[in-house]
């Protein structure tokens, strides 16, 4: 059987299966590669609820929602203070039992029309788009363009204490945290959370042992229990590769803090299906689509990472601890130019036609590109970048351009203040420059 297709998917876990998914649902041929080499991080990974406007937006809900079941777990937390924090009274998120979502997301792409081997096909057409989903496995032997601290995950099963099943939760101890599931039937499980320096000098069975005993709530009493496996679970963003679009976690891993690995992978199917559709229509657009996507990517990762350091610093417990310290250390903050100051477009601005995603595609339409990062634009949220550039035709402080926003009919159908937010957003993004910069560059 030939192999024509116009994209091939390598890896069929979360981000590969959906977005074979969601490019067949576009009408495309679609060939996806699964050897059956899934490492999961336990038996169960958990989404939270607010993932679901998502997953209806990219219209996936159902899907998703038929392969998972209704997280029956009461969920807590012991983080900054020793007492547990019950979220009681929120909705209900999914409990994915992960090989088995996986496959069923893989039968819903199969009935969409895309076809699953377990090999790579020898006849690929030279034109076919080729995605690269293989997950942590895309990551061995590069280095990463940027990476958080080192985080090992430890998987421990055992019987659960029957005072625990059918609860979930999350504690922070001098060492790292603790992820335990203990559902009210099955194994408890628990992912133990270690720095892997710290893991290396202190071993890690004895640093495992000793933050199961040094806990308070569930997972003390997995004290004991069998150590199953140990996966990396480091926040990575991997470098682009020409020619090949990474999505999920083979363009980036995330703290495993917030639980939205399974999140993040499908909007990214989301995305590249996007991507898909609009390089199969315009084959000269796909190395300006690929760049926007692996920019997509490395945004969603950056904020990631802003938040975990966040919750990282709100535990305040153990900051003297050499976990704790490790955490700390990680993505600073850019401080933001005085916005008091004149500012002026950067020099590295220019019109183009821009590629922009505009809803569900991607179209060109009159914009700007930011040569020092690729970036295409043609507006800001709702306001035209057009409009919100011209504010600073002349160096202006931000104050008075966006007052000068005032006169413009472009820009005042949306509050003053909306104006403000995108110049700020142009600001941080290197868009908008203090204008003795631009002087001392020329
Ligand atoms: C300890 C831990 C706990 C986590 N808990 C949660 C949680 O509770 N909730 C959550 O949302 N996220 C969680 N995550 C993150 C989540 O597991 C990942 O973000 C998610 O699995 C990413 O999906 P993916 O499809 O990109 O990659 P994967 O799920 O890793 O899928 C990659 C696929 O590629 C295939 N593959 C491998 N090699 C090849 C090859 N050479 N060719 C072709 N295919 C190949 C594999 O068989 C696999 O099916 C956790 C992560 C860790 C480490």
């Amino acid at each position: 059987m030939s192999t024509q297709c116009d994209v091939l998917v390598r890896g069929g876990g979360v981000a590969g299966a959906a977005a074979a998914l969601l490019c067949a649902r576009r009408g495309l041929a679609v060939t996806l590669v699964e050897p059956g080499r899934s490492a999961f991080s336990g038996p169960f990974e958990t989404m939270v609820a607010s993932a679901e406007r998502m997953l209806q937006r990219i219209g996936i809900a159902d899907v998703v929602v038929a392969a998972a079941r209704r997280d029956p777990m009461r969920h807590g937390a012991a983080w900054g203070a020793p007492e547990f924090v019950w979220r009681d009274g929120e909705p209900p998120g999914l409990l994915l039992a992960r090989g088995a979502f996986d496959a069923a997301l893989r039968a819903a792409a199969v009935a969409a029309g895309v076809r699953v081997l377990r090999r790579e096909p020898a006849d690929v057409p030279a034109s076919a788009l080729q995605f690269d989903a293989r997950g942590r496995a895309a990551h061995s032997g590069a280095a990463p363009v940027e990476r958080g601290p080192s985080l090992l995950a430890v998987t421990v099963v055992g019987a659960p204490h029957a005072g625990d099943a059918g609860t979930a939760t999350v504690e922070a101890t001098a060492d790292g945290w603790i992820w335990t599931h203990a559902p009210d039937r099955a194994h408890a499980g628990a992912a133990v959370f270690v720095d892997g320096a710290h893991a290396r000098r202190a071993g890690l069975s004895h640093l495992v042992a000793r933050q199961l005993a040094a806990a308070t709530g569930p997972a003390r009493r997995l004290h004991g229990a069998r150590i199953q496996h140990a996966t990396d679970a480091t926040a990575r963003l991997a470098a682009p590769v020409a020619g090949v679009l990474r999505l999920g976690d083979a363009a980036g891993t995330i703290d495993p803090l917030a639980s939205q690995g399974v999140e993040k992978a499908l909007a990214a199917a989301d995305h590249a299906a996007a991507v898909a559709a609009a390089a199969v229509a315009q084959p000269a657009w796909r190395e300006r689509l690929y760049a926007a996507h692996a920019r997509w990517e490395a945004g969603l990762w950056r904020a990631h990472g802003a938040t975990a350091q966040a919750w990282y610093e709100r535990e305040g417990r153990f900051a003297e601890q050499p976990f704790w310290v490790g955490r700390r250390r990680d993505l600073p903050t850019p401080a933001l130019p005085a916005v008091d100051a004149p500012l002026t477009v950067a020099p590295a601005v220019r019109a183009i036609t821009a590629l922009v995603r505009a809803g569900a595609d991607f179209v060109a339409q009159p914009g700007f590109v930011h040569d020092g990062t690729g970036e295409e634009r043609s507006h800001v949220g709702f306001l035209p970048l057009a409009a919100l550039l011209s504010l600073f035709a002349s160096p202006a402080p931000l104050a008075a351009a966006v007052a000068r926003g005032g006169a413009d009919a472009r820009l005042f159908v949306l509050p003053p203040r909306a104006v403000h937010a995108a110049c700020l957003d142009l600001l941080r993004s290197g868009w908008l420059i203090p204008a003795v910069n631009a002087a001392g560059n020329r």
